[in-house]
């Protein structure tokens, strides 16, 4: 079916959308992350923007590893407020730049306290820039005059499975207060100092943390070994997404749901690799991954979908055409489409989400239903009944702009039932 000509990259950029998996430390301005390094005496490998392109912020990456790299200069420069605050509004300034109206930047505490800047004032810090960002943007026309919906977002904070010490003032002190115990429970430990801290910031500073979150190599460092901080997380209504099933299968990703409470999950591209299912028989591997798959979808546990970062990441899927995304969407899953890093993966919301549109010919209503179940699933901090007037005055203006690009209805004969993706 030939989709019509305007679902093209002017549409994608007016509509409103979400960002629910975006990193800080991940999406800085190449520009703003030389100028905070020369400031701050931060060493890097090349202080030009094409330099640091061609031997940190690459188009292809060998692995998660080499993806990894570059994280290790973006928290170095990254352990001051200002800076903090300066890299948070320029974020939601260029989120909201392409049309981006709800963000839920993420991000690991520990990597940029110090003894000098506790996990709070990190928090808070990051919460000036992005309230500026608001602020500013909100009192703009048209959505000061109430013809647009406004820019919100919340804050999740990202426990590690693991970390290193390259990466962390803080993991040096924290070890070295825990240095007789394994390795392996000092990690849960410090997920639990992080959530107290979180959820601390919250009630007693208003700080908008609405999410809490479990980041870090995957395979060998289980979900569950944190359990008990996203049990604490759970007791005290905080929202929870894990990234799972990015470098592990399907039960990385039962263990998020089943253990550690996930109302999202992060990745999730070996969702349907049952073969990387493990402790079952080979027979009954299938039926597992099914059942997976069958309970995600009926307790619409949102995926947050990273096209561009999971090809860098995952060499092996190759290219887009071959991105499980096409058999979550065909499963009916829900699913929102992230960037990830804008940085490290150099790309935007707008064109990861037209990447999904060009390659599985998503038709309008399939990409309505999953932008709008971005904001749906987003884990907003405004009270319910208002959360639902936010969201139905985005679905408002969506159609608005379909009309405007000469869409035809979402619900129109034309579309319905329509789902090139199988
Ligand atoms: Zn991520």
């Amino acid at each position: 079916m030939k989709l019509p000509d305007s679902l093209n990259i002017e549409f994608i950029r007016a509509i409103p959308k979400t960002d629910l998996h975006v990193h800080l430390d991940g999406s800085l301005r190449l520009e703003t992350l030389i100028e905070l390094a020369k400031a701050q005496s931060v060493e890097l490998p090349s202080y030009n923007p094409e330099g640091l392109k061609e031997l940190v912020f690459k188009d292809r990456y060998a692995d998660l590893g080499e993806y990894l790299h570059g994280f290790q200069y973006t928290c170095a420069v990254l352990r001051e407020p200002e800076a903090l605050e300066r890299v948070a509004y320029e974020l939601a300034i260029d989120s909201f730049a392409e049309g981006v109206r709800y963000i839920e930047p993420r991000f690991a505490p520990q990597l940029n306290a110090s003894e000098k800047l506790s996990i709070e004032e990190v928090l808070l810090a990051v919460d000036r820039g992005l309230a500026k960002a608001k602020s500013e943007i909100n009192q703009r026309d048209p959505i000061a005059s109430g013809k647009e919906p406004p820019f919100d977002y919340g804050i999740i904070g990202c426990a590690m499975r693991k970390f290193g010490k390259t990466f962390s003032p803080y993991y040096n002190t924290f070890i070295g207060c825990h240095r007789y115990a394994p390795v392996s429970q000092v990690f849960p430990l410090a997920s639990m100092e992080l959530v107290q801290a979180l959820i601390g910031t919250r009630d007693r500073r208003g700080v908008p943390v609405v999410g809490f979150d479990l980041a870090g190599e995957e395979k060998g460092w289980p979900a569950n070994a944190h359990r008990k901080a996203f049990e604490y997380a759970h007791q005290h209504f905080l929202m929870k997404t894990i990234h799972a099933g990015e470098a592990y299968g399907p039960s990385s990703i039962f263990q998020a749901i089943t253990q550690c409470h996930a109302d999202r999950i992060g990745h999730g591209t070996h969702l349907f690799a049952s073969d990387l299912v493990e402790h079952i028989p080979s027979s009954e591997r299938e039926s597992y991954t099914e059942a997976l798959v069958q309970y995600i979808a009926d307790r619409r546990i949102t995926i947050e979908v990273c096209p561009t970062s999971n090809l860098q990441t995952i060499p092996s899927i190759g290219e887009i055409a071959n991105h499980p995304v096409k058999r979550m969407l065909s499963e009916r899953l829900s699913v929102t489409i992230c960037t990830d890093n804008r940085l490290v993966s150099g790309t935007t919301v707008t064109e990861e989400i037209l990447k999904i549109v060009t390659a599985f010919q998503v038709t309008p209503d399939i990409l309505r239903d999953m932008i709008i179940y971005g904001f749906k699933r987003s884990f907003s901090p405004l009270p319910y009944v208002q959360k639902r007037a936010y969201v139905r005055r985005v679905i408002d203006y969506y159609q608005k702009i379909e009309g405007e690009f000469g869409i035809t209805s979402p619900n129109s004969s034309l579309y319905k039932k329509s789902l090139p993706l199988g």
